[in-house]
């Protein structure tokens, strides 16, 4: 016999333990399970333990950096991997224990740790336990992609989540992946002291962003000492004296990079593999992501998937705004959607990359009329008085409608700033509701109404 819910939520990341918490307020029996961490990815080995991963590194940094700002230490700067885990440790730990907390007190939510498995449409396995429920929610997000290379069988292998439990400093840190995830690796251990070499496959770094972009932000980074290996093709590792060897190149005669410790950051791949989704009949596209509509609904009724497993949005605020828009819908009569969501998100290297709407080459590709405008950061008092004046602003605007089409942030506070130009997208307005408000001085967001004053034609 199975254990009637009204509703079963699998997975507690960034939209499954508000909603239950939501439904179960609406009157719902509602069950969640999780068959690791609670809290899922971003608080357990994703956005808050990698956060404060950089908050030390970059700690470091600027200490290593003091005399620029007339600020001396006696003798080298020095750091204590150890610290620099428990200190990351300690931060994720209140953030899983306050997630846990919520569910176990909230009346009406059963928290379930066990790995969920659908039986039937409606029917969940648990622990051989079966549970059913009239409406089901999936939040099983992703892990990451671990291909088949030759030789990665030979050697130990670390992925974003391996490096979570990183307590001392790897002498060379090979990073296979020279996107969002291992840039952020790289500059990282490159503070922490570590040699860093990044081996990408594509032509450039972060091939989604326009090339000024990447090239900007691979100047930055080899600023810094770290080294990158662009057009890495033929890739195979493998035992080495030194360590780990990661083999470059298809021409004659071996490229090899030695490194101590290898990281393989080259995406991430959706947890949907083991739901037993063939016994529901629930549908998913060729990579596995499962097919949602607008509204998050997968192909069987009373089903829903929310998170990075529709591959509708890989973050932790495209995932909560699945929560919103299942709940408005479910239980507000408010109709949200999906495609209501501006594309916003930040690559967070120092200074970190913001990113809102479309990218200089989407803007060419629609052909339509547009103007543009950029500024360096070099021109930003604030950046300036910081002595960190790396990056630029730039802003696409369409000629006609006077709308943000989109804009890249790279610069000191570019992750806070950019939420302006995102609000004005979002509210619908055109460009000049906010081209000549007054902020503050001295700040980096200043300068977001003379950037929406200086566009011009995109040529
Ligand atoms: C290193 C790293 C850094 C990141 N940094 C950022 C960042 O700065 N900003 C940002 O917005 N995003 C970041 N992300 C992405 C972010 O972590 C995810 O987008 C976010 O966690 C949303 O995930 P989710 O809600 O889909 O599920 P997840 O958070 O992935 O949680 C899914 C949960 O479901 C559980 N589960 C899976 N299958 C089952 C099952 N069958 N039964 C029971 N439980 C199951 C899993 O154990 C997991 O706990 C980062 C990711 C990584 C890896």
């Amino acid at each position: 016999m199975a254990e009637h819910f009204d509703a079963i939520v699998i997975g507690t990341g960034q939209a499954g333990p508000a909603l239950a918490v939501r439904l179960a307020q609406a009157g719902r029996r509602t069950a969640i399970l999780e068959r690791k961490r609670i809290g899922g990815t971003c608080v357990n080995v994703g956005c808050i333990p990698t956060k404060t991963l950089i908050a030390s590194a970059r700690a470091a940094h600027v200490a290593r950096r003091g005399a620029d700002y007339g600020v001396l230490f006696d003798g080298p700067v020095r750091v204590d991997m150890a610290r620099v885990k428990a200190r990351k440790d300690e931060i994720v730990r209140q953030s899983n224990q306050g997630v846990t907390r919520w569910l176990r007190s909230t009346p009406n939510v059963t928290l379930i740790e066990g790995h969920g498995r659908f039986a039937a449409p409606h029917t969940i396995d648990v622990n051989g336990k079966l549970l059913e429920a009239p409406e089901i929610f999936i939040n099983t997000g992703g892990r990451a992609s671990v291909p088949a290379m030759p030789g990665l069988d030979q050697v130990e292998v670390l992925t974003s989540s391996g490096m979570m439990d990183v307590d001392f400093l790897p002498q060379h840190l090979v990073i296979i992946g020279g996107s969002y995830i291992g840039l952020e690796f790289a500059q990282m251990y490159r503070r922490f002291g570590s040699a860093v070499t990044v081996v990408e496959m594509g032509p450039r770094l972060i091939g989604r962003e326009d090339d000024e972009t990447s090239a900007a932000v691979q100047a930055i980074l080899e600023a810094e000492g770290i080294v990158f290996r662009l057009d890495a093709r033929c890739l195979s590792v493998g035992r080495h004296d030194g360590g780990i060897a990661v083999h470059v190149s298809c021409e004659q005669g071996p490229r090899v990079i030695v490194g101590t410790h290898l990281l393989l950051a080259v995406g991430r791949v959706p947890n949907s593999d083991d739901l037993g989704l063939d016994r529901a009949g629930i549908a998913t596209d060729a990579r596995g992501f499962i097919a949602v509509d607008d509204t998050l609904r997968t192909s069987v009724p009373g089903v829903w998937a929310l998170g990075d497993v529709n591959g509708r949005g890989a973050f932790t605020h495209t995932s909560y705004n699945d929560f919103e828009i299942v709940a408005a819908n479910l239980l507000d009569g408010d109709p949200r959607r999906i495609s209501d969501r501006i594309p916003v998100y930040a690559l967070f290297v120092d200074p970190p990359l913001a990113r809102i709407g479309m990218t200089e080459r989407e803007v060419r590709s629609t052909g339509r009329p547009a103007l543009a405008g950029k500024m360096m950061m070099t021109r930003v008092g604030r950046a300036r008085e910081r002595g960190e004046t790396q990056g630029f602003m730039q802003v696409f605007v369409d000629r006609e409608t006077g709308k943000i089409l989109g804009a890249t942030l790279l610069g000191i506070e570019a992750d806070e700033a950019i939420h302006s130009l995102l609000d004005v997208m979002s509210i619908g307005a055109p460009y000049t509701a906010i081209a000549r408000t007054v902020h503050i001085h001295p700040t980096v967001s200043e300068w977001i109404p003379t950037l929406l004053q200086s566009l011009m034609p995109l040529a």
